[in-house]
């Protein structure tokens, strides 16, 4: 079997990434597609760049607008289309809760993924020390150059940052790290798999290198017991 291995994440004959520490977890199953495959989900959302979370209870495939899906049921995978978005698979490793997570700029600026950690802990009583995150290819600051309108929404995320007008390099996947970290994520349960969608446009979908393109990578995560 032909296997690489990419920052703790490892690429399968089935074409799919997976994160090697969510794989200690053999109660759950997952997958970052690529060009060459996607994983199966049951439910996806319509998604609208908001950061609004679902319990993915009782809905069916894109019958609801938003872009994240939480669930602690089992049997039922849940996922994100992205083309340079930030796809964030998550999971409570002690009350086998599970979320799929769509994170572009503005679900980033509204930090989508702390929304997220917020309604598994109301709905399933999810405590952020007990969760392992993966992040998946997304688009990346060597290629992710935004407006100043765009860029002034991450400055209290990036207070390192020198003033500077005009045009900046964003770094997303870092954004929601480190919201993922001051929600009380611990550092050693965040994985990045840290591939640039835009800069591998052989391997996955860029909506910045190829707008026309329809295609999407697919993220999924399911609880099997
Ligand atoms: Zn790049």
């Amino acid at each position: 079997m032909v296997s690489r291995l990419t920052n703790g994440f490892q690429l399968a004959a089935d074409g799919i990434y997976r994160c090697c520490a969510f794989q200690e977890f053999l109660w759950q199953s997952h997958g970052f597609g690529t060009r060459a495959a996607n994983p199966e989900a049951d439910v996806t959302l319509r998604q609208i760049h908001s950061d609004l979370v679902l319990n993915a209870d009782g809905l069916t495939d894109r019958q609801c607008e938003g872009d994240a899906l939480i669930t602690n049921k089992p049997h039922l995978s849940i996922g994100v289309r992205t083309a340079d978005c930030v796809p964030i698979l998550l999971l409570d490793s002690r009350q086998r809760a599970i979320a799929a997570v769509h994170a572009g700029w503005r679900g980033s600026a509204h930090a989508i993924v702390r929304a997220t950690l917020r309604k598994m802990n109301a709905d399933f009583g999810t405590e952020p020390a007990d969760i392992y995150a993966a992040i998946g290819p997304c688009i990346r600051e060597c290629c992710y150059e935004v407006g100043q309108e765009v860029a002034e929404r991450f400055c209290v995320t990036f207070p390192e940052w020198t003033p500077h007008a005009g045009k900046r390099h964003v770094d997303l996947a870092e954004a929601n790290r480190r919201q993922m970290l001051s929600a009380g994520v611990p550092v050693s349960s965040i994985f990045d798999i840290q591939t640039c969608t835009s800069c591998q446009i052989e391997s996955f979908y860029s909506f910045r290198r190829e707008p026309q393109n329809p295609g999407r990578l697919l993220s999924a995560i399911s609880r099997l017991a």
